[in-house]
């Protein structure tokens, strides 16, 4: 049997190995990239945060805005205990930090795609690298035909694996060609649209806090729903980032928002306390120092920059006596500290890290990734209609979509 992966990333590598170490299928990956896995470089900044600690399944399957239902099958079968074992036995040690961040203990991705690479043996597995499809077609026998740049004649196989990957991060090669050749097959593709990227507001203050963090803020977003979760916030020079806001982006991936139709948020910068308390401590502040002016008291609670910014937002003088401004001044802060109105007005384009959107669920099996509409095709990673949080959780679909479809693309068809 003869199978063709599109596609040498982490879901079609993972399907590549599969294939060789359950069968003695011959397997060729094309990748239109001088050596496979380029994106597998750049995650987790280089360090490849290859999968998650967490252990439960319904916990884990949370963690995907879509797709985590259909998931469900695929991560039971290769969950990411799983995944841990599969490279520690392929002689990749990992470590988990604090926050289940799953990394290689050399902190160096290069050392998961070698995984791969030393797995991939001629003759049964070939890696024809620097080589596109530009298209698919399958003929009346079965059989699917490749056409290839460079390449007079098509490749003939007797099954496919699209693993193509979605279209963030294109300069690494997703180009979103899976989509095309998916399409071609007969397959739909749900509507496409960033995800995990930082977020644009109207608002020009917070590009001034440039370089400020909190740990917890919690972001509420409100349009036809309310999405709302708590987490890490950075202000960068371009908007808003750091976990949260990347979570945010995932939830409101489908939602459309720009300058002229912003979408409404606010941010809790105190979400563990309520506002009887942070009142509290800014009377104790100003108690404890009466001659001290408004913005020196404010600093107590936030950072110096933001107890400026808060002052000219509320159009409140920062230098008159806290003592005279009073608890009714204090209320007015507090209240804007647990509600800081914002609007966002767009995406940051071309620097999100994954595809929402791809192709239809419902089209494909979830318990051996092969197509409903198109036998002997098989689909895997980011191609697909799922997206995860960050934390590990795409590179753990495509490993776990691959290995199913690596597993299955050498069984006999059920309609064979
Ligand atoms: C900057 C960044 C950081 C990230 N960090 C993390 C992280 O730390 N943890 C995590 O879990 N996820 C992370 N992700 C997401 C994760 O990398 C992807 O979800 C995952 O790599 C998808 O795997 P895939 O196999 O589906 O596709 P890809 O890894 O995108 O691979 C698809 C491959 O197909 C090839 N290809 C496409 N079209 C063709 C064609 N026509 N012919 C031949 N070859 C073709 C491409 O060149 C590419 O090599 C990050 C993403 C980015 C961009």
């Amino acid at each position: 049997m003869k199978i063709a992966i599109i596609g040498g990333g982490a879901s079609g590598l993972m399907a590549a190995v599969t294939i060789t170490e359950t069968s003695k299928a011959e397997v060729t990956v094309i990748e239109r990239n001088t050596a496979p896995g380029r994106k597998i470089l750049l995650t987790g900044g280089g360090r490849c945060n290859l999968t998650t600690g967490l252990t439960d399944i319904h916990e884990i399957l949370s963690r995907y805005p879509r797709g985590g239902r259909f998931l469900s099958s695929a991560m039971r079968r290769f969950p990411p205990a799983a995944v841990c074992d599969w490279f520690e036995v392929h002689r990749m040690p990992l470590k988990t930090e604090d926050d289940n961040r799953v990394f290689p203990r050399s902190n160096n991705g290069h050392d998961v795609v070698s995984v791969f690479k030393h797995l991939l043996i001629p003759p049964q597995a070939r890696l024809m690298t620097n080589t596109s499809v530009s298209s698919v077609t399958k003929q009346s026998d079965g059989q699917f035909v490749i056409n290839l740049s460079k390449r007079v004649h098509p490749l003939l196989v007797d099954r496919l694996i699209i693993a193509t990957g979605g279209q963030a991060y294109r300069q690494t090669g997703s180009t979103g060609d899976g989509y095309t050749f998916a399409a071609a097959l007969g397959h739909t593709i749900t509507e496409l649209a960033p995800s995990l990227s930082g977020l644009v507001v109207s608002e020009r203050w917070p590009v001034k806090l440039s370089g400020l963090s909190f740990t917890s803020a919690k972001l509420t977003a409100k349009h036809n729903h309310r999405f709302s979760l708590t987490g890490p916030l950075i202000l960068t020079h371009n908007g808003l980032s750091g976990p949260a806001i990347f979570a945010l982006s995932s939830l409101i991936a489908h939602q459309h928002f720009s300058p002229t139709e912003p979408l409404d948020l606010t941010i809790d910068l105190f979400p563990e306390q309520n506002r009887e308390e942070l009142l509290n401590q800014l009377t104790a502040t100003t108690a404890n120092g009466p001659r001290r002016n408004f913005r020196n008291v404010l600093s107590e609670l936030v950072p110096k920059r933001l107890a400026d910014i808060i002052c000219r937002e509320l159009k409140t003088d920062p230098d008159r006596n806290a003592a005279e401004a009073g608890r009714c001044e204090f209320r007015r802060v507090v209240d804007w500290l647990k509600a800081i109105p914002l609007h966002l007005v767009g995406r940051r384009a071309g620097e999100e890290f994954v595809t929402a959107g791809g192709v239809s669920l419902s089209e494909v099996n979830p318990s051996t990734m092969e197509s409903k509409i198109c036998p002997g095709l098989f689909l895997v990673g980011e191609v697909l209609d799922i997206d995860g949080f960050t934390g590990g959780f795409n590179l753990q679909a495509a490993w776990c979509t691959g290995r199913l479809a690596g597993e299955h693309a050498t069984k006999k068809l059920t309609n064979d």
